[in-house]
C-alpha cells in the first residue's frame, strides 16, 4: 500500500484541446472526478494541488482554425477563455487552469526534449511520410484519417484511433485521405526524432505489469498490457507542423515537438505557474525527493483514449530524464453514451456543458450528481435525460432534500430554529448514530480508491438514513405527548445533516455551501465526519430553502427533443445502432468453435413458426437438420442448393419440437436485415473456416 496519509499529491486531468467547447462526455471522464478526489483530499487537509489547461497545440487546433476562417490564436483564445470559465462554473475546482500556449511552457517542454536529446535518447531517422500535394504540406496526426487496421473504425486519425484507443501512425491506416483536400497522399521523404520505446519495453514489463498489476483499473492495465504483448515501436517525437513548440536544434525549420510530447509536460509547467504566483517549490510535487518516502504521488484523470500518453509515452519520458517521479495511477474512464448512441461533436450529438449551465446556471450537482452515479468507470455508460430526471426527483429530491428539509422545518416549528437537546438514546437512535459514524469511512475509502459511483451510493445511503430515522421515529405524532423525544430524534437528525455537508462536499460543492450556510455551520475538514456532536444544543439554524427541485415530464422532453434538433447526422452515415464489440476473447475460446461450409438441400416452413425454417445440410461430415430464424428473410424455394456457413459443433437444441443441430452464419446489419455469409466461390461441404 503507498502512504495515503502525510504526502503530496499531484492530480491532473487531461488537458482539452481548445478548439471546442466541453461535453459531458470529458467531463463524466476526467473531470469529474478529478474534482471529487481532489475536493476530497483538501478535505483530508493533505498538500494536493489540481493541474489543468488548455492544450492549444497539434493539427487539431489548425484544423478547426481553418474550418472556422480565423487563425488558430483566435481559436485557442475563444476557446480557452470559454472552457476556462466553463469549468469554474461547473465547479471543476482547478488550482491552475494553464494554456501551452504560454512560454513557460514552451520553455519547459524544449528542455525535456533537449535533455534527452543530449542523453542520445533519440534516433535520427528520415522516412517516407503522407504529403498533400494540393497544400505542399506533410499530414501529420489529424491531417489524415483513413479505415482503423485494429477495429476497423472508419475516421481513425493518424496517431490514434478514438475508437478503440489504439496508437497508431498515419502509414497504418487503410485508405488515408488528407482532411486538407480530401484526397489521397503520396508519400515523401523527411527528417524526424523518435522516441525508441522499443528500448523501454523491459522497463515499462516491469514498472507498469509487475508493478502495477492488481492497482491499477482493469480497464486501463488490460490495454497497457495488450499493447506490451503487440510489442512497442519507435515514436515520432516531432511533426512537420506550423504550429506548435519549435523543435530545439538548429536548421529545423518547419519542425514542431509532438503534441503527445508536450501535452502532458504542460502539467508541469502548469504547476511551476501556480508555484510562481503562491510562492511555493514546484519540484516538490514533480521531482524525486532524496528520500523517496517524500515522493508526491501522482495521479493522472484522463478518459481512456488518452491511455497510451499517459500509461506508456509520458511514463517512459519521464523515466528517460530521470528526474520526475511516475504516476501512481491512472484512474481512466471509459466512454459515456448520450440517449443510445456514442457522443459525437462532429455531429453535435452531445451535452454541451456550457449550454446546459446557460439554461440552468444553479444546477450544477444535479449534473455532478447524475454524472457520478453512471460514471463510466469500469466500461462504457449511458447518460439519458430520463435517468438525470429520475436521478434529480427520486435521490435528490426525494431522499435528500426531503429529509433535510424536514428535519430543519421541523426544527424551526418545534423549537424556533434552535438545536434541541438530546437525552436517553432508544436502539432505533442508536441504530442511526452508529450509521453515522460508518458511512463517512465508507465515503472515504471508495474515494480512495477511485470507486465514485460506490462512494456517491454510500454518501446518500447517510441521507437515506436519515429520511427512514424520520418516518420509523414519526416526531410529527410523538410531539404530541413527549416533547424530550422529539428533541433527541431532531437533535440527531441535525448531526446527520450537518455530517451530510461535509461529506457531499466533494460530489455537490454547491449544495453542501448552501446547507452550511442554512444550519449556521461551518467544516471543511473531512476529519468531523462521522461526529455526532458537530451542532451543539442551542445552537441557532438560519431559515431554510429547499435545496433540490423536482423536474417534470415535459422538461425531459424538451430536451431529448432539442438533442435531435441539433443533431446533424445525415441519412449517409448511420454509424449508431450497431451492437457494442463483444468482451474479447481468447485464441483458445475462438478454436473451439468448429465452423464449415455447408450445402442447403431442403428448406420448409417450419410447423407454428413465423421465423424459423427447417433445413437439411450437407455438412460434408453428414446430412443432418438445421432450423435458421430466417423465414422472414428468405423463401425456402430460393435457398435451396446455396452454400453457406456453419456452425457444426453448437450443442443440439430444441425449438418448435424440432432438434436443431449447428447454426448457420448471418450477417445482420443495424436494421435487422440479415444475409447469409457465404464463401465467394463453392468450396467442398465441411471445408474449415478459421
Ligand atoms: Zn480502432
Amino acid at each position: 500500500m503507498t502512504n495515503t496519509t502525510n504526502s503530496r499529491i499531484t492530480v491532473t486531468a487531461a488537458l482539452p484541446y481548445a478548439n471546442g467547447p466541453l461535453h459531458i462526455g470529458h467531463i463524466a471522464g476526467a473531470y469529474l472526478p478529478a474534482d471529487i478526489y481532489v475536493r476530497y483530499q483538501r478535505q483530508q487537509q493533505r498538500d494536493i494541488i489540481f493541474m489543468g489547461g488548455s492544450d492549444e497545440h497539434g493539427a487539431a487546433i489548425m484544423l478547426r482554425a481553418k474550418k472556422e476562417g480565423i487563425s488558430p490564436q483566435e481559436i485557442i483564445d475563444k476557446y480557452h477563455e470559454l472552457n476556462k470559465e466553463t469549468f469554474e462554473r461547473f465547479g471543476i475546482s482547478f488550482d491552475m487552469y494553464h494554456r501551452t500556449s504560454e512560454p513557460i511552457h514552451h520553455q519547459t517542454s524544449q528542455d525535456f526534449f533537449t535533455r534527452l536529446y543530449e542523453k542520445g535518447e533519440f534516433t535520427e531517422q528520415e522516412s517516407e511520410q503522407y504529403y498533400d500535394e494540393e497544400f505542399q504540406q506533410f499530414l501529420a496526426d489529424r491531417y489524415i484519417t483513413g479505415t482503423c487496421p485494429v477495429c476497423g473504425h472508419p475516421e481513425a486519425y493518424g496517431d490514434q484511433c478514438e475508437n478503440c484507443g489504439s496508437s497508431l501512425s498515419p502509414t497504418d491506416l487503410i485508405n488515408p485521405k488528407s482532411t486538407l483536400s480530401g484526397k489521397t497522399p503520396i508519400l515523401k521523404p523527411t527528417k524526424h526524432w523518435y522516441l525508441p520505446l522499443d528500448k523501454y519495453q523491459p522497463w515499462l514489463e516491469e514498472w507498469l505489469l509487475k508493478g502495477k498489476k492488481g492497482i491499477w483499473k482493469p480497464n486501463v492495465y488490460g490495454q497497457c498490457s495488450s499493447w506490451l504483448k503487440a510489442g512497442l515501436q519507435p515514436r515520432a517525437m516531432t511533426r512537420d507542423l506550423d504550429w506548435g513548440v519549435d523543435v530545439p536544434l538548429p536548421n529545423t525549420e518547419g519542425k514542431k515537438l509532438y503534441v503527445w510530447l508536450d501535452a502532458p509536460i504542460g502539467y508541469i509547467s502548469a504547476t511551476k505557474q501556480w508555484a510562481q504566483d503562491n510562492g511555493k517549490d514546484w519540484e516538490l510535487y514533480w521531482k524525486q525527493q532524496p528520500n523517496e518516502a517524500d515522493n508526491a504521488r501522482l495521479i493522472h484523470f484522463i478518459g481512456k483514449d488518452n491511455i497510451v500518453f499517459h500509461c506508456i509515452i509520458f511514463p517512459a519520458i519521464l523515466h528517460t530524464h530521470s528526474e520526475y517521479i511516475l504516476p501512481e495511477n491512472v484512474p481512466a474512464n471509459e466512454f459515456l453514451n448520450l440517449e443510445g448512441r456514442k457522443l459525437s461533436t462532429s455531429r453535435n450529438w452531445a451535452v454541451w456543458l456550457h449550454e446546459y449551465l446557460d439554461e440552468l446556471p444553479n444546477k450544477q450537482d444535479e449534473l455532478r450528481y447524475a454524472l457520478c452515479s453512471i460514471m463510466p468507470e469500469t466500461k462504457d455508460s449511458e447518460f439519458t435525460w430520463k435517468d438525470y430526471q429520475a436521478k434529480n426527483n427520486n435521490e435528490l429530491v426525494a431522499i435528500f432534500g426531503n429529509f433535510v428539509n424536514r428535519t430543519l422545518v421541523l426544527t424551526q416549528k418545534y423549537f424556533d430554529g434552535l438545536v434541541p437537546t438530546r437525552h436517553d438514546l432508544h436502539p432505533m437512535d442508536e441504530e442511526a448514530l452508529q450509521k453515522l459514524q460508518e458511512i463517512p469511512a465508507k465515503v472515504a475509502s471508495a474515494v480512495e480508491s477511485f470507486n465514485f459511483r460506490e462512494a456517491l451510493a454510500y454518501m446518500i445511503d447517510l441521507a437515506r438514513t436519515g429520511n427512514k430515522y424520520l418516518a420509523d421515529t414519526e416526531p410529527w405524532k410523538v410531539i404530541k405527548q413527549d416533547q424530550a423525544r422529539v428533541e433527541t430524534i431532531l437533535n440527531i437528525s441535525l448531526q446527520i445533516t450537518a455530517n451530510l455537508s461535509i461529506i457531499s462536499a466533494p460530489f455537490l460543492p454547491f449544495t453542501s455551501q448552501k446547507l452550511q450556510a442554512m444550519l449556521n455551520f461551518q467544516s471543511t475538514d473531512w476529519r468531523d465526519a462521522g461526529r455526532d456532536d458537530l451542532l451543539p444544543a442551542r445552537h441557532t439554524l438560519e431559515k431554510p430553502a429547499l435545496l433540490f427541485q423536482k423536474i417534470e415530464d415535459d422538461w425531459v422532453d424538451q430536451q431529448v427533443a432539442k438533442l435531435h434538433q441539433d443533431d446533424t447526422t445525415t441519412e449517409e452515415e448511420p454509424t449508431t445502432n450497431l451492437a457494442p464489440m463483444k468482451e474479447e476473447i481468447t485464441y483458445e475460446d475462438f478454436v473451439k468453435l468448429d465452423m464449415r461450409v455447408a450445402t442447403i438441400l431442403t428448406a420448409e416452413k417450419a410447423k407454428k413458426s413465423k421465423k424459423l425454417l427447417k433445413l437439411t445440410l450437407d455438412t460434408g461430415l453428414d446430412q443432418r437438420t438445421v432450423l435458421s430464424g430466417i423465414a422472414q428473410h428468405y423463401e425456402p424455394e430460393d435457398i435451396v442448393g446455396k452454400q453457406v456457413c456453419v456452425l457444426v459443433n453448437l450443442a443440439p437444441r430444441k425449438m418448435m419440437g424440432i432438434e436443431s443441430q449447428g447454426m448457420i452464419l448471418m450477417a445482420e446489419d443495424a436494421d435487422g436485415a440479415l444475409v447469409f455469409m457465404q464463401p465467394e466461390n463453392s468450396v467442398s461441404n465441411g471445408s474449415g473456416i478459421s
